[in-house]
């Protein structure tokens, strides 16, 4: 028996994500579902009996997005940890920043397993927080940025298969929620919004691209600030989300989009993922919060567990209690930044606030998204 996420929110976890994984240089290679999990529990927000392990999609779930032909070769990198000269050519295995692994297989699958679930759980109402979830550039038939399957797309199908078809899916990554968003090009049973730095891989997400009605997409500027984020929010975004009355919410809650993140230029403290999630909570009947990019791990796991905190109405006490504060100042980070960490990485949750000016080129994406949306 699975706990009920219309009780209060559900969380799902796995041990898979304790294990070293994608290699010691990858920058995926940081612990942050882990750290998540552990400060939820240090911080005495985890009641065991909302915790759900994430179970391993079977194929008939994975098949219901991915080609047969990519799960056979990433299970065959599993079980050979190499890859051959075709499945690498074809698939991207081992290519393009995706490395072979040791679990190259069952940890995304456990990923897809828990956010088909969440999915599942969430059919008549509730909330569920999966944070192994949010791997947003996966394609049917090739591994991309990091992403072998695509869990979202794959929990935004349960959700259709359960007769639903209402759904946004708002994506505040630092990158384009680009697989998702073309996974349901046209299927205007979805709205796919991605708020991600312009210029940056995968260099889609226009402001102009729609995807055939069904997306909405807001490339910001270096230096997005919170300032800005809220503004967006409330200007665009918001108003896209209550204009549709959506059955459902799916929000990939990436953490890479924050000031701290080694891989994006954009200046976002946690303020900003923690008002999102406050903000769309009571606009839909099913919430389910993933997570997503992330590389830094201090900043990914204070913003997740803050995350789990909001949608269990916790408040966040300005120091964190001993048991949190050893499990930040046991992270290992390999960059400069790690090896002499700033005191409130290890002793807070909530970052300062970062405000500035709200620049013109946030007002101009709010007006083209806007535009010929709404009724007049
Ligand atoms: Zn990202």
């Amino acid at each position: 028996m699975f706990p009920s996420p219309r009780l209060r929110p559900v969380y799902i976890g796995s041990e898979i994500y304790r294990r070293p994984s994608y290699g010691p240089k990858h920058p995926l290679a940081v612990p942050r579902v882990s750290t998540c999990t552990d400060l939820i529990r240090a911080m005495g927000w985890l009641d065991e009996a909302a915790f759900v392990t994430a179970p391993l999609a079977t194929d008939a779930q994975l098949l219901r997005f991915h080609d047969a032909g990519y799960l056979a070769a990433l299970k065959r990198s599993e079980a050979t940890r190499r890859v051959t000269p075709e499945d690498r050519a074809r698939y991207r295995i081992g290519a393009d920043g995706n490395p072979v692994y040791p679990e190259i297989f069952s940890r995304p699958a456990t990923s897809a397993g828990g956010v088909m679930l969440a999915a599942r759980l969430t059919a008549q109402g509730g909330i569920v927080h999966c944070p192994g979830g949010g791997t947003h550039h996966g394609r049917p038939d090739r591994a991309s940025g990091f992403c072998y399957l695509n869990d979202p797309a794959l929990g935004i199908l349960t959700w259709l298969d359960q007769g639903l078809d209402n759904i946004v899916y708002l994506d505040i990554d630092a990158h384009h929620g680009d697989g998702v968003q073309d996974a349901f090009h046209d299927d205007h049973r979805v709205l796919t919004i991605s708020i991600h730095e312009a210029g940056r891989w995968p260099y889609t997400g226009a402001a102009e691209d729609r995807a055939g009605g069904s997306a909405r997409n807001f490339p910001v500027p270096p230096g997005f600030n919170d300032s800005e984020l809220r503004w967006l929010l409330h200007e665009a975004v918001l108003p896209l989300i209550r204009a549709r009355r959506p059955q459902a919410i799916l929000l990939q809650a990436g953490a890479d989009a924050l000031e701290e993140d080694p891989l994006a230029k954009l200046s976002l403290s946690n303020n900003a993922h923690w008002l999102v999630v406050s903000e769309i909570m009571p606009l839909a009947p099913r919430l389910v919060v993933l997570g997503g990019g992330g590389y830094n791990p201090y900043a990914t796991g204070r913003c997740w567990a803050g995350i789990w905190a909001v949608l269990n109405g916790q408040p966040i006490p300005d120091r964190v209690p001993p048991a949190a504060e050893k499990i930040l100042r046991g992270l290992v980070y390999n960059r400069a930044a790690g090896r002499n960490p700033p005191e409130h990485w290890l002793t807070t949750l909530r970052d300062a606030p970062r405000e500035g000016a709200v620049r013109e080129d946030i007002e101009r994406l709010a007006t083209l998204a806007l535009k010929e949306t709404l009724p007049a």
